[in-house]
């Protein structure tokens, strides 16, 4: 059987999604023996140059380098997976975006102030600089979604993004809805397909998904507002992984 052509690319992130494939690989280690890859972050500093069936980009793009990288990756990848909320919407990264004069001052103060800035003022989601086919959310992306994807690809299925919020798999696990124990949880405005973990064992959704594609934001922000939220900290929480931007 010839094995599809997989390659893992790493930008700018913590790199915590890299380990969801342990987890997907415990869980199903028959899909990772079928695969060839070709190309992993971790092990090789320069893409190889082959082309592949399938590219996997972690990490938001922050500078000249990693907005080459996806480029070169697009040209010869048939498939691209901007894979986790960094790669998708800017995520953790993108939280410096609001800012610019204060992270231009943060990096003088840590690095002084001979050593040039060479990161964009703006960390940015993949699909702002090339097409993507898929793109997996979550921080960390979630295991169970990993192992659906590449089994659907190796079916020769094209994956479906989740286009609910995660208040639809609390009702599907029957999660007791946090707002009737007076939290505030964004599962209502959050895209799903991550199961709702946090609401089931008591924390509130934080949006690690980002939008759902029909999330009413004035009306969460009333919501928020009437369980007594200020301004800066619902805006705060409802950008925390997008930057505001995306
Ligand atoms: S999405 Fe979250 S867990 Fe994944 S690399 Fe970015 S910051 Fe880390
Ligand atoms: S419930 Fe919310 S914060 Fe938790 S994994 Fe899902 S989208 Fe992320």
């Amino acid at each position: 059987m010839v094995k599809p052509k997989v390659a893992f690319f790493g930008m700018t992130s913590c790199k915590g999604c890299y380990f969801q494939l342990l987890l997907a690989n415990e869980k199903l280690p028959a899909i990772f023996e079928r695969l060839d890859i070709t190309d992993f972050w971790m092990l090789n500093e320069k893409p190889s140059g082959e082309d592949y069936d399938i590219a996997i980009i972690d990490g938001a793009v922050s500078n000249h380098e990693n907005a080459e990288l996806v480029r070169e990756v697009r040209k010869k990848a048939r498939y691209v997976i901007a894979y986790g909320s960094c790669a998708c919407l800017g995520g953790i990264p993108a939280l410096r975006n609001p800012g610019e004069k204060q992270h231009n001052a943060y990096h003088k103060m840590v690095y002084g102030k001979d050593i040039a800035i060479k990161s964009y003022p703006h960390a940015e989601p993949v699909h702002k600089h090339i097409h993507v086919d898929y793109m997996m959310f979550g921080c960390p992306v979630n295991e169970n979604e990993v192992v659906r994807v590449i089994t659907d690809l190796l079916l020769g299925k094209v994956p479906k993004e989740p286009d609910y919020p995660v208040c639809v798999e609390c009702k599907k696990n029957g999660t007791t809805c946090l707002f009737k124990k007076g939290e505030v949880c964004l599962g209502p405005v959050t895209r799903g397909g991550c199961g709702a973990p946090c609401p089931a064992i008591g924390t509130p959704c934080d949006g690690c998904r980002g939008p759902s594609p029909d999330a009413n934001m004035d009306e969460m922000r009333e919501i928020m507002k009437s369980h007594g939220m200020k301004k800066r900290e619902t805006e705060l929480m409802l950008t925390k992984y997008t930057g505001g931007d995306s």
